[in-house]
């Protein structure tokens, strides 16, 4: 692409370099704000900026909060000792969306995945563990999306959990194979989360 300008150049740079976005696709982003009020760009800046700055992740759930402690682990009416297990925060919101779950998440930062050079190690794995070794869970649910990495990752988790007296359950998926979590619709996922099957079950589906 030839820019006629080194400065537009940079910014459509930047910006392309976000998953999905092709050069072209930045380029018409970065004209459509060229054209905007000069606060829009500004707006945009400062949100990206501060949610960079001050964005934390809960201590007890690794979810994304604004606060030390996010809302679903603070609130006293969810069951602490029911944990959900997700991969992201995209999880946390479709789960959440259904109201049906009155537990609580425990957000592992992705899935185990050789390929792309994660290991147990990469995420949120330990902490989980500990917290059943601690007495603090009665039923741990799978919900990863049922992709090899997903199926790889429960059962990781569910061998280190195997030990301790604790129920294993994963959603009863109406959804295909391989879909995510987060384009299930809320009656469906409700439905799955209340429907919710023993973990050793799920294993012998060929
Ligand atoms: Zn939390």
């Amino acid at each position: 692409m030839d820019f006629s300008s080194k400065l537009l150049e940079n910014a459509v740079n930047e910006v392309s370099r976000l998953p999905g976005i092709g050069k072209r696709t930045a380029l018409r982003l970065v004209l459509h704000l060229l054209k905007q009020p000069q606060e829009h760009t500004k707006y945009l800046t400062e949100a990206l900026s501060v949610l960079r700055n001050e964005v934390k992740t809960c201590r007890k759930c690794h979810n994304i909060s604004d606060t030390v402690l996010c809302d679903i682990c603070a609130n006293p009416n969810r069951n602490a000792e029911v944990i959900c297990v997700v991969e992201d925060i995209r999880d946390v919101m479709a789960i959440e969306n259904t109201a049906q779950f009155r537990g609580v998440y425990h957000v592992l930062g992705g899935k185990i995945s050789p390929m792309e050079g994660i290991g147990p190690q990469n995420l949120q794995i330990e902490s989980l563990v500990e917290k059943v070794k601690n007495g603090e869970v009665k039923e741990l649910i799978f919900a990863l999306s049922s992709t090899m990495e997903g199926d790889t990752t429960n059962f990781y988790i569910y061998k280190q959990v195997a030990p301790y007296e604790i129920i294993t359950s994963t959603i009863a998926r109406g959804i295909s194979v391989g879909d995510e979590l987060e384009f299930a619709d809320e009656v469906t996922l409700g439905r799955s989360i209340l429907n919710r099957i023993p973990f050793e079950n799920s294993l012998n589906r060929g």
